[in-house]
């Protein structure tokens, strides 16, 4: 009683009082709102918001996935200036995994790790035809029926509906049927189109990337969304990204989870040009974790600390903020260690330490967030 009048008395304080306590009796939110946690200062206040909110739905219970990352290939032709990942046609550097390679690399995982998911991302090759991933995508799950298949995401289905002149309905109703179990959120960036013409101007442009998801989750396909901030982005487009995404969840119920990943600029053109030179740090993070618990609570379930781009302490430190899922073990992950920020692959013994270590019980998931075994 005594913690709630305190946490009562500085919430008062607050220069977002109100917004605190209308989330924590679970009243609806809107645009101004979510500008307005983005532009306070009330960073440890908004993140114990967070945080009781986070406690309300899963206790003292956060979850990982063990999974691996298979980044097909890093042919591409859309050259997004925020990328050290990509090589154009002809590179030297570039490379396309063979059907071969790539269900080795599973069978493995699976048999060594006991994976439950492979995550599947790659560039916009234009010599990858749609049989390219369903021939995979059927000798995964012929093969190792177990591991979902967590793959491609919308600028990708853009990528291969154009190659084979088919709409992205088509592509997507065939890749279902190959085994696709879920699309993951990435090329969303920030939904606003004058960012993307800055950071991206070759990518599908942002009702595009809701449109795809909206054909995913109509027939049945669930995916998880994501956000890349710490470009050029100020907080109203970041706030109407959030709200973009929270006006598809309630018409479609389909994303699963969200995950904000903060812009890692070195190796990158926006780097070398100049355009900005650090990522925008741990403080940012906890409060973006914050805001996003409290703005999707009772709307979007899950919500990732990000150690990828932030590393495992600031991804503990998250749990404390509204995150309840602390990713995927990643193995085989290129994208983020192009821009050689960090070790980007950890064991699910590394990341079950991790959470044990600050004290909650941990739970592996499956593809769909399924808790499939405690630790
Ligand atoms: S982010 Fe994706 S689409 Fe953009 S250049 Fe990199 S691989 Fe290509």
């Amino acid at each position: 009683m005594q913690n709630s009048h305190l946490l009562q008395n500085f919430i008062a304080k607050s220069d977002v009082s109100d917004v605190l306590d209308s989330a924590l009796k679970g009243q609806p939110l809107g645009l101004n709102e979510c500008i307005r946690l983005i532009k306070s200062q009330d960073s440890f206040l908004i993140g114990h918001v967070g945080n009781i909110l986070r406690e309300k739905m899963y206790g003292n219970t956060v979850t990982f996935v063990n999974n691996i990352i298979l980044n097909y290939t890093n042919v591409c032709v859309t050259y997004c200036k925020f990328c050290a990942f990509y090589r154009p046609p002809g590179h030297s550097e570039s490379y396309t995994l063979t059907l071969q390679d790539i269900i080795r690399r599973v069978i493995v995982a699976r048999e060594s790790f006991g994976i439950t998911q492979v995550l599947f991302q790659g560039g916009h090759n234009p010599n990858l035809k749609l049989e390219y991933y369903e021939t995979i995508f059927k000798e995964i799950k012929k093969r190792t029926p177990e591991v979902g298949i967590h793959g491609l995401s919308p600028s990708e289905v853009d990528m291969i509906s154009r190659i084979e002149k088919i709409s992205t309905r088509e592509v997507l109703d065939r890749l279902k049927v190959a085994g696709l179990d879920s699309l993951p959120g990435a090329g969303a960036e920030i939904l606003d189109d004058d960012v993307k013409a800055e950071i991206s101007p070759l990518k599908i442009k942002s009702h595009e990337w809701l449109r795809i998801m909206e054909e995913a989750h109509n027939i049945g396909l669930k995916s998880s969304a994501t956000m890349m901030y710490g470009t050029v982005e100020n907080e109203e487009q970041l706030a109407r990204h959030i709200i973009k995404i929270a006006k598809l969840q309630e018409k479609t119920r389909g994303f699963m989870a969200f995950i904000p990943w903060s812009f890692e600029p070195n190796k990158t053109q926006m780097q070398s040009e100049g355009l900005i030179n650090y990522s925008s740090g741990g403080a940012q993070l906890l409060k973006m974790i914050a805001i996003i618990r409290i703005f999707y609570f009772g709307l979007i379930d899950h919500l990732q600390s990000s150690w990828l781009t932030n590393g495992v302490g600031m991804a503990q430190l998250a749990l404390n903020y509204g995150a309840d899922d602390f990713g995927g073990t990643l193995i085989g992950e290129e994208v983020v260690s192009a821009t050689g920020a960090r070790s980007t692959e950890l064991s699910s013994q590394k990341i079950i330490e991790a959470i044990k270590q600050i004290g909650f019980l941990v739970a592996e998931r499956d593809n769909f967030y399924t808790n499939i075994k405690y630790y």
